[in-house]
């Protein structure tokens, strides 16, 4: 859907919200108050933060009992990261994964403004100390996005570069190629299936730049992992990503 048609539905919401409640983005449970401007009740914010736990700042997957350091936990430290930080709301399972998947669909744009929301009022902070200076989703192909109406990542970054007063570089990578889903791909599939399936315009806004890509789903990291590279090579100083939840795949080696 187009950005401007997106956002008159976005403030058709807004003028919504002043003749009803405001209702929960997730369970449309009313909300009596809103907690730091996060459109979720407290509820649906718990269990999306469920696995809030101790994660590796690199790749963030969860410590467990492993121990990490700035290079990196037994997972990622031998693998060659373009990215040097990451955060995200938690695993991919549970409730968080419904609301990931569910936040694929048109009608549920609010939900994925909301987990942008929250990813903000969790990690915030952090992400503002990183001192990011330009805000990018990882893009999907213009077919899938015509089919599905929406783009979750696009909606996440849209809500983190407004709250990071930070510009958004919406168009600044192109995905070329339509991919096959990466679920359900071995690690080396996925590598193959995203190398050469994005590229750059303006590579000039890059120079320099602290850069931090959005998406819905970190898996292998593979996608962002390879758009993180195109940034680098064309001058981006560094990347950190920001992605709503994490697979945890060390089980299913
Ligand atoms: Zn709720
Ligand atoms: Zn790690």
């Amino acid at each position: 859907m187009a950005a401007t048609a997106r956002r008159t539905r976005l403030m058709g919401q807004g003028l919504c919200e002043l003749v009803f409640p405001l209702r929960c983005a997730s369970c449309d449970e009313e909300l009596t108050e809103l907690r730091e401007d996060v459109r979720l009740c407290g509820v649906c914010q718990s269990q999306f933060l469920k696995n809030d736990t101790n994660r590796c700042a690199r790749c963030a997957v969860p410590l467990r009992h492993a121990s990490a350091s700035e290079l990196g936990c037994p997972q990622c430290r031998d693998e060659q990261l373009h990215f040097s930080q990451a955060w995200t709301l938690g695993d991919y399972a549970g409730e968080l994964r419904t609301a990931a998947l569910r936040m694929k669909r048109a009608r549920d744009e609010g939900l994925s403004a909301a987990i942008g929301q929250l990813l903000w009022s969790r990690h915030g902070q952090a992400m503002a100390d990183w001192r990011p200076t330009l805000v990018l989703p990882v893009p999907m192909h213009w077919l899938r996005r015509s089919l599905r109406g929406t783009n979750s990542a696009a909606t996440l970054a849209e809500t983190l570069a407004w709250r990071l007063g930070q510009p958004l570089g919406a168009r600044l990578i192109v995905r070329r190629r339509y991919t096959q889903p990466q679920s359900g791909l071995s690690p080396a599939e996925r590598l193959a299936n995203v190398r050469g399936a994005f590229r750059l315009r303006k590579k000039h806004r890059l120079a320099g730049a602290s850069v931090l890509l959005v998406d819905d789903i970190l898996t292998t990291g593979a996608t962002c992992n390879e758009i993180a590279r195109l940034l680098r090579r064309a001058g981006a100083a560094r990347v950190a990503l920001s992605v709503a939840a994490r697979t945890d795949d060390r089980d299913r080696r």
